[in-house]
């Protein structure tokens, strides 16, 4: 069998953007000069003094800047060419930053089917109710894009790979649709980082980041950030949080900085990780299909040699023939990996999204996003990958034999 793209490329070229890159990363936040602590100083201080009332020191009020959440940014600035990003407390509140920053009532947006939950929720139950109308399209075909703009379209919204089909859309393709339309194109950029794919250099105008996710990657801090090239709207993201108070706190700004300094190592680790497990699962009866960009025979592998740095990520997801009550046997009898609701952590995490991450969805909705009810999601860590598989190959067997009520009740409940 002809190995992946993961193990294709493990020569340090093809590692990471370029040999800065990974420098960036190590020495996130240090400043610099004698006597500078290596380590960014955490500053927990709500409020700073001012010799009179016309200072101008960098920081007033840390809902609206804070010297440890403006390291973060300047980190995430210089990981994608740009000046420093704006961080929020969240994914999903950079997200509703953005919409607030860019949408009004009378507009339109275009998403893709295939995104977070949180996300189409946004859209549909708080957007909506404010005059925002949106269009939910299947973006892996840019011609589906582009029919869907309208002229109050202001607004095309992407996840790439997509969360949890891992289904690829062209970010190039959608950019020119973009442009052509005078709207802006915003992708989430949560699975790959800016490690392994750069949105605004394939011509996005705005990458959106759940932080709480690969780029802190220990499961500790929560945090979003939006990262763009354009002033104009960098300045206009900052109004919207100061004004809707949804900034990082310090400490989990500080924890986000910490997690930033091995962030190539992990997420090459666990890619490759993921890439060995992939083409496991692959060969399993039990499995109809196995979703990962990187797999010799994936269906976009073309584009995901195109539009990624050198791996795929860490996150896949499969579908048992069995459908969902295999599914669920089999997620609760795994021992090592986690059953969350999360991806992006040093530790193996498994998930159900019908029954989870994607519940809050209609079976219509969840349909249309390609999520089945036998369909579970795997977010690789970095742990030897040979004990993931064991883990599997105990829980295919567990799942197999008999039906496990204590553990069905127990994830029904989640
Ligand atoms: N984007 C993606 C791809 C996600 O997976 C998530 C959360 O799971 C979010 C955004 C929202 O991020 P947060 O949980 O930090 O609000």
């Amino acid at each position: 069998m002809k190995r992946s793209d993961s193990i294709e490329n493990l020569s340090i070229e093809n590692q990471t953007r370029s040999p800065d890159f990974a420098s960036i990363c190590a020495h996130a936040g240090q400043g610099s000069g004698d006597g500078a602590p290596l380590v960014t100083p955490l500053v927990q201080s709500t409020t700073y003094c001012r010799e009179g009332i016309d200072s101008t020191a960098p920081h007033a009020y840390s809902r609206v800047s804070n010297p440890t959440v403006a390291a973060l940014e300047e980190t995430l600035g210089r990981l994608e060419n740009a000046p420093p990003a704006v961080c929020f407390g969240s994914g999903l509140a950079a997200e509703t930053a953005l919409f607030l920053a860019v949408l009004s009532a009378g507009d339109h947006a275009v998403c893709a089917k295939a995104v977070y939950g949180g996300t189409t929720r946004l859209f549909e139950e708080i957007l909506e109710p404010l005059g925002v109308a949106s269009t939910f399209v299947d973006a892996t075909n840019p011609a589906e894009v582009a029919a869907a703009v309208r002229p109050n379209t202001k607004l095309i919204f992407i996840e790439t790979p997509a969360n949890p089909t891992l289904e690829l859309t062209d970010i190039r393709a959608i950019a020119r649709i973009a442009r052509t339309a005078g709207a802006l194109l915003a992708v989430d950029n949560t699975f790959l980082t800016p490690v392994l794919q750069q949105p605004l250099e394939l011509g996005a105008d705005i990458t959106v980041s759940s932080t709480t996710k690969f780029t802190e990657g220990h499961s500790a801090a929560l945090g979003g950030a939006l990262v763009s090239r354009d002033e104009t709207l960098l300045q206009r993201f900052r109004f919207i949080r100061k004004c809707t108070g949804g900034i990082i706190a310090p400490l989990n700004a500080w924890l986000t900085l910490q997690g930033i300094k091995t962030l190539p190592l992990r997420i090459r680790q666990q890619s490759y990780n993921a890439a060995r497990i992939a083409e496991w699962l692959a060969a399993r009866p039990e499995v109809t299909g196995v979703n990962y960009p990187g797999l010799p025979d994936a269906p976009q592998r073309d584009l995901a040699r195109a539009q990624h740095l050198g791996h795929h990520g860490a996150v896949l997801s499969f579908d048992f023939a069995a459908g969902d009550q295999y599914a669920r046997r089999f997620v609760t009898a795994l021992k090592h990996c986690r059953l969350v609701e999360h991806v992006g952590s040093v530790e193996t995490l498994i998930t159900h999204p019908a029954s989870m991450t994607h519940a809050d969805l209609s079976p219509t909705q969840r349909a249309a996003a390609g999520i089945t009810d036998g369909l579970v999601r795997l977010s690789v860590g970095i742990e030897d990958f040979r004990t993931i598989i064991a883990d599997f190959e105990t829980a295919f067997a567990d799942a197999g034999v008999g039906f496990n009520q204590g553990a069905a009740r127990c994830l029904a409940s989640v």
